[in-house]
């Protein structure tokens, strides 16, 4: 039985090192379409089983054509990150031991690793040390803990118990949000049945309008909840939190920071002015995934009063140990049983410490600045956001070559950016989110885009 272990272990492994070492040289789209690769997986559950290895081997022939390189320094999709060669084998390990986590009691090794690092988190992102961490799948999910968590403790202060008698016939809660907050805000204000949110207008860089908040706020009463960025994602760019925050805080609104990618800004010391005073808010959303580069699934929901996460989440049974102290992990988010995802965060804190997270972000914002200066050189090429942190959103004079533009890149495969619309305009979107972007990686994208524009517009 452990040499069946063994032998499938050594067997990945190898077909693992073959992808890594070689998807910084393969072109970085798929090269499948989800038709093929569902053809060769079979369209039919089989009706009897087969070998292990026969069934990995067919898995990675059907699937590896179908990845996408996004563990490429070259690509600059969406808002991803690849892994840290620490946190993929902390992930692997996550597997191997297999813990539910739970329960403190049940699985202390996991869920003190966990624990561990949520205090560094807590720590190196400048947040309040008595504020609680809970390991989700994502800033979705992130974004959603801290938005329940407010509608509880909001609900509460208006004199209505939501775990009791439900949303239904309860006070309206006003939940307000910026013009360009992330879509994931709506999705998880959905779930936590707020509905669509009252929208305050950004400014030209997509940070909500302070004063107009003030307005909105001042316009309503009741329970509210207010939700922030740190990180847009077009611009970069962070609310004012030292402003909005106070604003909201006198109205009595909860105030919720979406920083999925973002709040690690506040680890670096020459970025970390973009993200203060946001330790004032009540709960924070990240992602490990993102900037951390751990593999996925990795959100990280923290809420500064440990009470409202717990009356939010907490629930007790008579099959379910009390822990001897503390508040279990499943009574600080949406899942009972669930891996331990929080190891990989811990080991690639540990293996980076401070300095190094440090270096990590600013290396990020660093060569978004320099791909930025890079690619407003090229003809026809405007920057349109203010390159503050790790976004960068190229604009072409003509709006209609933008998709063109990208089609090119795609074709020619060493560079990956996504199409969007910013500010009215068809803008190319460049997200450095992974810890190997270099300035190799940075000049090689720049003389892509070069290319890439001539065959769109021979000048
Ligand atoms: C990626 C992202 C999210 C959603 O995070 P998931 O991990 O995909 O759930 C939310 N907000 C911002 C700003 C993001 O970039």
């Amino acid at each position: 039985m452990h040499a069946d272990y063994d032998d499938i272990i050594d067997r990945t492994a190898a077909t693992a090192k073959a992808w890594l070492h070689g998807f910084e040289e393969r072109p970085i789209p798929p090269a499948e379409r989800i038709g093929e690769v569902r053809e060769q997986l079979g369209e039919r559950l089989p009706e009897d089983g087969a070998d292990p290895d026969a069934v990995l081997e067919r898995l990675t022939g059907a699937v590896e054509p179908g990845l996408m390189g996004i563990q490429s320094s070259r690509f600059y999709g969406w808002v991803m990150g690849g892994t840290f060669p620490v946190a993929l084998g902390a992930d692997w390990l996550v597997s191997a031991w297999d813990q539910n986590a739970g329960m403190r009691d049940a699985t202390p090794g996991v869920v003190g690793a966990e624990e561990v690092a949520g205090d560094w988190l807590l720590d190196l992102l400048g947040l309040p040390s008595t504020a609680d961490v809970g390991f989700v799948t994502g800033a979705t999910t992130a974004n959603m803990v801290g938005l329940i968590a407010g509608r509880t403790q909001v609900l509460r202060a208006a004199g209505w118990d939501v775990n009791r008698d439900g949303l239904a016939g309860g006070p309206r809660i006003r939940f307000i949000a910026g013009a360009e907050r992330h879509t994931s805000v709506d999705l998880a204000a959905r779930y936590a049945g707020l509905g669509q949110p009252v929208t305050v207008p950004s400014d030209e860089q997509g940070r909500i309008r302070v004063d107009l908040l003030r307005e909105t706020l001042a316009a309503g009463e009741g329970p509210a909840i207010v939700a922030l960025q740190a990180g847009n994602l077009h611009s970069g760019a962070f609310d004012d939190f030292e402003g909005a925050i106070a604003v909201a805080h006198e109205a009595g609104a909860w105030v919720h920071v979406d920083g999925a990618f973002g709040l690690w800004a506040g680890a670096a010391s020459r970025l970390r002015h973009l993200t203060s005073g946001y330790e004032a808010a009540d709960s924070w959303a990240t992602d490990a995934h993102k900037t951390l580069n751990v593999p996925y699934d990795c959100g990280i929901a923290i809420v500064a009063d440990p009470v409202a996460m717990n009356g939010a989440f907490s629930i007790h049974a008579a099959y379910l140990p009390r822990p001897a102290e503390g508040f279990d992990p499943y009574e600080k988010v949406p899942e009972m049983s669930r891996r331990a995802r929080g190891v990989p965060v811990w080991a690639t804190l540990a293996w980076l410490g401070r300095h190094g997270v440090d270096a990590l972000v600013q290396r990020l914002g660093d060569s978004a600045a320099a791909l930025a200066r890079g690619l407003a050189e090229l003809p026809g090429v405007t920057i349109l956001n203010d390159v503050v942190f790790t976004q960068v959103c190229l604009a072409l004079d003509d709006d209609d070559e933008i998709a063109g533009l990208a089609a090119a890149l795609q074709a020619e495969g060493s560079v990956f950016a996504s199409p969007s619309r910013w500010r009215d305009r068809a803008v190319l979107r460049f997200s450095v989110s992974n810890w190997a972007t270099d300035e190799i990686a940075v000049a090689r994208t720049i003389a892509a885009v070069r290319t890439a524009l001539t065959a769109v517009n021979p000048r």
